[in-house]
């Protein structure tokens, strides 16, 4: 993928603070890093977002993030860490070839998310539950 930025990360072309690497996932800093130590796992063949992401893959990623979660607290003594992984413009995704935040967090650090909880009454759950079913049976 020649226009993707972390594409051509991965390849070399284009410079980052590299951070870890193994064979499916490579680890760098964001460039506009929110928190001390904030740090994107990418996964290194191009997939545009986590529906594209096969068995493996999604593995890989998610055992380079709490390698790097473990990691980031020791380096930088954060209070947590919160991990972040946006999918399409309406997920918060602006870069299109899937990676995952990893965000140091400290009490205090601004960071909102914001979070507007519904408590939708039981049946409501249900029901969604039900058409999640209905549509992991048929895959
Ligand atoms: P999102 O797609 O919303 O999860 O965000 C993409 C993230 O990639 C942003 O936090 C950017 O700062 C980061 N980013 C974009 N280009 C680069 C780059 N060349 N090197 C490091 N991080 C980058
Ligand atoms: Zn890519």
């Amino acid at each position: 993928m020649e226009n993707c930025v972390f594409c051509r990360i991965v390849s070399g072309e284009l410079p980052a603070s590299r951070v870890y690497e193994d064979e499916n996932t490579l680890v760098i800093m964001d460039i506009q890093s929110v928190n001390p130590g904030h740090m994107l796992v990418l996964v290194k063949p191009h997939r545009a977002n986590v529906y594209a992401l096969e068995d493996e893959l999604a593995g890989a990623a998610m055992r380079t993030a709490a390698r790097m979660a473990r990691a980031v607290k020791k380096a930088f003594g954060c209070d947590g860490v919160t991990l972040l992984q946006a999918n399409e413009p309406a997920g918060a995704q602006t870069v299109f070839h899937f990676h995952i935040h990893v965000l140091p967090r400290w009490e205090g650090d601004g960071m909102a998310l914001a979070w507007p909880a519904k408590n939708p009454p039981r049946e409501a759950l249900e029901e969604m539950a039900i058409r999640l079913r209905a549509v992991l049976a048929d895959a």
